[in-house]
């Protein structure tokens, strides 16, 4: 039978009668209800929220917040493969990759655990009778609306490091993977962190994120997801001047130059895009290869891309899983037909995989897909898809390459790939983006700035001046002569 989930507000578990269904994308199976939030509960929420703010949590002495941060790292690695089986079953993704993502979230929390004892103001002699010193004070009530690509860990980089900064939280997860984000608010309880200081409202973003986005009682969003609705989040916070952080699409570029290995180039380059079931915001979808070793390269990455393992989530051989949702295989789908309408060439995928057990015949698979001959101008190589595709560019001078990198929209992430390590600082001072990799794939680790420019957004996560983006800085300015103040003579 499909369990239940609630929300969670002042620590205890909230029930309004209304729910909404939860799948598994792999098989289509129902498997859990959760609690459909009214405007009235984000009300009540934000007011817990604000009431905890207030009432402890800012003044709990830094100290103690990392002991209950460790403490909520050490009750989730106790939960390890519980943690990871929720999320498999309720992304789909193959559970080689959700590992990984459910060992970061354990090492955000074990990061900001640390952090949470050094945030330390300044002082400054601003005048030779004035001392001034600054305090950095942690911002308050913070709604946190998350996507469903990395529910878990995209919880943990929210969470982490607003309760390190002394805020408390309304956190919002994707309506269709709730259940991880459920499990770690209910974590946050069990080590000790006092009822109020993490809450969760799960519904619809159109009413129930908007409405909490736009709250008079939150003092800042952060929001990950599309970029579309980080403009209307940020449009609807504007109303009360909310500070915000958003991490939004992309449309990264992976560069080989020539003299790449071209072997750890085509491993690292078919992760990069591959992984997550593409559905990755820094997915390196736009895949930039010198003409002296296309043919090579690309004769490769086909090969060895066709020879990634599809179908069961939960089985640790597979390199790719489900996509979320009927709805993404389909845009999936119809990007990969606009492609060839465009003029691509399909070298692999764009259809369901064949001979997935029966078990999994109502499930969202689509191949991993590469479209070639495609230029930066068509919209496959300048829309996010979020799903297993790559369009291959050929190019010949670097020049050429830095330019139709940065010809897009967004600016999240780049790789490259070559021996020449001036080349490699060259052009990653060049790039428009927050992250370049150079020589390997990985973009995210705790204590790294993680987050974008242009329409990627702005603010960084998972590092410490994240941590700036949950203070505000009070500067205190004190008279420190023996002289009396008499400013205007009188
Ligand atoms: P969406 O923007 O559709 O949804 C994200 C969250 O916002 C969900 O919780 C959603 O609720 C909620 N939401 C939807 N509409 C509104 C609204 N009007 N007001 C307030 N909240 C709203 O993104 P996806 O879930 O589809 O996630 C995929 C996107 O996330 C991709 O574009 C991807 O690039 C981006 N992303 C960016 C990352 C980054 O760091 N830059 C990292 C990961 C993903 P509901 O689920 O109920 O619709």
């Amino acid at each position: 039978m499909a369990e239940h989930y609630s929300m969670i507000i002042n620590g205890e578990a909230v029930d309004t009668g209304e729910t909404f269904a939860v799948q598994n994308p792999a098989t289509g199976e129902k498997i859990a209800t959760v609690a459909q939030a009214s405007l009235a509960d984000v009300d009540r929420a934000v007011e817990a929220a604000r009431a905890a703010f207030h009432g402890v949590w800012k003044k709990t002495a830094p100290a103690k917040r990392t002991r209950l941060l460790m403490k909520v790292a050490e009750i989730m690695r106790e939960k390890m493969r519980e943690l990871v089986a929720l999320e498999v079953l309720n992304t789909g993704k193959a559970v080689s990759g959700v590992i990984g993502e459910v060992h970061q979230a354990i090492e955000d929390f074990e990061f900001y655990a640390g952090a949470t004892t050094k945030i330390y103001g300044q002082t400054y002699p601003a005048a030779p009778f004035v001392l001034n010193y600054t305090l950095k004070e942690p911002v308050g009530v913070c709604a946190q609306i998350i996507p469903w690509n990395y529910p878990l860990m995209m919880a943990a980089w929210k969470i982490a490091p607003a309760l390190a900064a002394g805020c408390t939280v309304v956190l919002k997860p994707a309506s269709l993977t709730p259940l991880t984000a459920v499990k770690l608010v209910e974590i946050c309880h069990e080590a000790g962190i006092p009822p109020g200081v993490v809450n969760l409202v799960t519904g619809p973003g159109a009413s129930v994120g908007a409405y909490l986005a736009e709250h008079p009682g939150v003092d800042k969003v952060a929001f990950t997801g599309e970029t579309e609705t980080g403009k209307s989040i940020l449009a609807g916070a504007a109303k009360t001047i909310k500070k915000a952080t958003m991490e939004l699409g992309g449309k990264s570029p992976n560069i080989v130059f020539p003299d790449a290995d071209l072997e750890d180039a085509v491993n690292g380059s078919i992760w990069a895009v591959f992984t997550s079931t593409g559905q990755t915001c820094e997915a390196r979808s736009r895949l930039f290869v010198h003409e002296d070793v296309y043919d090579e390269f690309v004769a490769k990455f086909v090969e060895r891309t066709k020879s990634l393992r599809i179908g069961d989530p939960a089985d640790k051989t597979m390199h790719v899983g489900s996509l979320i949702s009927r709805k993404q295989w389909e845009t999936v789908d119809s990007y990969v037909k606009i492609g060839l309408g465009e003029g691509a060439e399909l070298l692999c995928g764009g259809a369901r995989p064949e001979g997935l057990e029966e078990e999994f015949a109502d499930g969202h698979f689509y191949l991993p897909t590469v479209l070639a001959n495609v230029h930066n101008k068509m919209r496959v190589a300048q829309e996010e898809i979020f799903g297993p595709v790559v369009v291959i560019i050929k190019y010949s001078t670097e020049r050429e390459v830095v330019e139709l990198a940065n010809d897009t929209i967004y600016g999240l992430a780049a790789t490259l790939w070559t021996k020449d390590t001036a080349r490699a600082h060259r052009v990653a001072g060049q790039l428009q983006t927050g992250i370049v990799t150079v020589n390997h794939p990985y973009t995210a680790f705790p204590g790294t700035p993680f987050g974008g420019s242009k329409q990627t957004g702005f603010g960084r996560e998972l590092a410490f001046e994240t941590l700036n983006l949950y203070t505000e800085t009070k500067s205190v300015l004190v008279y420190t002569s023996d002289k009396p103040v008499n400013p205007f003579g009188l």
